[in-house]
C-alpha cells in the first residue's frame, strides 16, 4: 500500500477541491490519502463521496493549530469522527477566529500602504472554503500586484517575523490533542522540530499524543532518524505524509508516500486492517 497522511484541499488552503485531489491521487498510484485540512473536516464527505468506487481509500483527518509560549504547534487527528461534537466546535471556533485574525492582518498590511481588503482575500480563498488561511492573503496579494509570487508574499511581507503577522490563538496544544482524543482521533504532531520536541514532547504526551510525523518529502535523513528515536523512546506511533497543497510547488501527489511497514502502528490504531484473513497484503 502507498499512503500519504497529509493532503490539503480547497477547503483549507489547498488549490484543489477534494474531488480533483482523489482523481491526482489515484493517478499517482495512491493506494490510501487522510484529508487532513487547517481546522476542519469540510472537505472529507466530499473526498470520500469522490472516492466511492475506487479503489482509494480516504482515512478522515485534521490539522488542528495551536499555539503556547509564542510558537505554533500543529497536531494532525486521523482517524477523527467529523460529526463529533469536539470537532464542530473547533471548526466554529475557528471559523470565527481566523476570520478575525485575518481582519487584523489585513488592517495592519493597510497600515503599511498595501491596499489589500478582506473581500480580495474571501475571493482567493474561493466559494469551498471553511478555515482562512495565510496563503489566501499571499494569493490575494499576488493578485493585487504586492508580491510576485506566494512564497514572495510570505518572504516579504506575511511570514511568521513580519509585523503584520498575527498568530492564530484557537486552542493550546494540549486542548488540540484532547479535542482529536474527543472526537475518537488519534493525535499526531506535525512536521516537529527537534528543540520542539526536547522542550515539549513530555508534556504532550502526558496530554494524550500518539504519534509523531517523521516521514516527509523535506525531511533529511538525518532529521527523521532522530525523530524516530524519540517517537521510539516515548512509545509513539510513527506517521508520514506529503503535507501537498498544490500541483504548482513542486511535488506531485503519489511521487511521495510511506507504506504500511512504516504506519503500520496508525493504521492498526484507526481499525483500518491492512493484511486480509489469508495474510496477505
Ligand atoms: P496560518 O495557519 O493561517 O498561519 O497559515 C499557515 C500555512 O501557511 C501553512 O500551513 C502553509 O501552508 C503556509 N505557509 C507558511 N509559511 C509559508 C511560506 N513561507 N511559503 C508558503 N506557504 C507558507
Ligand atoms: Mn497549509
Ligand atoms: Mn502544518
Ligand atoms: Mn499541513
Amino acid at each position: 500500500m502507498r499512503l500519504d497522511l497529509h493532503v490539503h484541499t480547497t477547503a483549507s488552503d489547498g488549490s484543489l477541491s477534494p474531488r480533483e485531489v482523489v482523481d491526482l491521487a489515484i493517478d499517482g498510484r495512491l493506494d490510501a490519502v487522510a484529508i487532513t485540512d487547517h481546522d476542519t473536516v469540510a472537505g472529507i464527505p466530499l473526498a470520500i463521496d469522490a472516492a466511492n468506487r475506487t479503489s482509494l481509500r480516504i482515512i478522515p483527518g485534521i490539522e488542528v493549530s495551536s499555539n503556547d509560549d509564542g510558537s505554533e504547534y500543529h497536531i494532525l487527528g486521523y482517524f477523527v469522527d467529523p460529526r463529533a461534537d469536539s470537532i464542530l466546535a473547533h471548526e466554529r471556533r475557528a471559523l470565527g477566529g481566523r476570520e478575525q485574525r485575518m481582519d487584523e492582518m489585513v488592517a495592519r498590511l493597510r497600515r503599511q500602504g498595501l491596499l489589500v481588503e478582506m473581500v480580495d482575500v474571501l475571493e482567493a480563498a474561493g466559494p469551498d472554503r471553511s478555515a482562512i488561511v495565510r496563503p489566501h492573503l499571499a494569493r490575494a496579494l499576488v493578485s493585487k500586484g504586492y508580491a510576485k509570487s506566494v512564497p514572495d508574499a510570505f518572504d516579504r511581507l506575511i511570514g511568521d517575523d513580519h509585523p503584520a503577522y498575527v498568530p492564530t490563538s484557537l486552542a493550546t496544544p494540549e486542548e488540540a490533542i484532547q479535542l482529536i482524543l474527543n472526537a475518537g482521533g488519534v493525535p499526531v504532531w506535525a512536521h516537529p522540530r527537534l528543540d520542539a520536541v526536547h522542550r515539549r514532547l513530555q508534556a504532550f504526551v502526558g496530554a494524550g499524543l500518539k504519534g509523531l510525523e517523521v516521514y516527509r518529502p523535506r525531511g533529511t535523513p538525518s532529521h527523521t532518524r532522530k525523530l524516530e528515536r524519540a517517537a521510539r523512546t516515548a512509545g509513539l506511533l510513527m506517521t508520514g505524509g506529503s503535507d501537498w497543497h498544490d500541483p504548482d510547488r513542486g511535488l506531485e501527489l503519489g511521487s511521495f508516500y510511506v507504506t504500511e511497514e512504516d504506519v503500520g502502528g496508525l493504521l492498526e490504531a484507526g481499525g483500518m486492517s491492512t493484511v486480509n484473513p489469508e495474510g496477505e497484503k
